[in-house]
């Protein structure tokens, strides 16, 4: 049991949105999520529309520590590399940085070849390897099935662990991978079988069942689970689970350690 004080931890979703039909009508905005953790401000899958959702929400990409990306679809990566020249300050301040699988920058590269050199460094993600950005620790505990390289994390700092789940078919080592106090969940489905490799709302609910965290957020809605009410649908996961289940709403900050049960 971990006992440590807990560290200040919040999520604003940039957006929720997920997949391309949903991102193109931006019925929900899309964007990403801006962490704010232990200190360090930590951005993740900068999807379409990022830079106008940070600054429409009054962040300071200049703070930026870095910049994690768990996929190259546009979804989660189009705004990367305006988001790398907004911490950068153009490239004129060499600082954060940059995590990556790399498919996002190899062959047909998602992050340009000429901004390579403004952040302080970007890492190639790999399995199971743990990255370090001031007291947050975060591992991609394994590769997901989801077409492209693909990975979610599970992230520590003092007192609390979090994991989002990004993009994926389920397969049965996906639960096991994760063990975070609360899931940040990517479900763009409500029914299984999409052939796009995506969780569905009955995936999540196996993986909530089989991980047992103190609390779920389901962001990454496609159009199916938009019209059926993602906070409806939330609402009836915590009571088949018995675990709070939470529907991210576009702009909405959480505190993890509330969430977690820290306080
Ligand atoms: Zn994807």
């Amino acid at each position: 049991m971990n006992t440590e004080a807990p560290s200040p931890a919040t999520i604003t979703f940039l957006g929720t949105a997920g997949a391309r039909i949903m991102v193109a009508k931006q019925l929900l905005a899309s964007g990403g999520m801006w962490m704010s953790l232990a200190g360090e401000e930590i951005l993740v899958d900068p999807g379409p529309g990022c830079i106008v959702q940070v600054t429409k929400r009054k962040l300071d990409p200049t703070r930026l520590k870095a910049i994690i990306l768990s996929h190259r679809h546009l979804d989660h990566a189009s705004d990367i590399n305006v988001m790398i020249e907004a911490m950068t300050e153009g490239g004129f301040k060499k600082r954060g940085l940059v995590f990556a699988p790399a498919d996002a920058l190899e062959g047909d590269p998602v992050i340009l070849k000429y901004l390579r050199s403004f952040p302080e460094k970007i890492y190639v993600l790999e399995e199971g390897k743990t990255y370090r950005v001031g007291e947050v620790s975060f591992t991609p505990p394994l590769r997901h099935d989801h077409g492209v390289e693909t990975y979610g994390f599970n992230f520590q700092l003092p007192g609390v662990t979090f994991s989002y789940i990004a993009d994926s078919r389920f397969f049965p080592e996906l639960p096991g991978a994760y063990h975070g106090q609360v899931l940040v969940i990517n479900v763009v489905r409500k029914d299984p079988g999409h052939p796009f490799f995506h969780l569905s709302l009955a995936d999540v609910k196996t993986i909530m069942l089989e991980i047992k965290p103190r609390a779920v957020v389901l962001t990454h809605f496609g159009m199916n689970m938009w019209r059926d009410k993602p906070w409806e649908l939330a609402e009836n996961l915590s009571l088949e689970t018995g675990i709070k289940t939470i529907a991210a709403r576009d702009g909405m900050k959480l505190d993890l350690v509330e969430l977690a049960g820290g306080i």
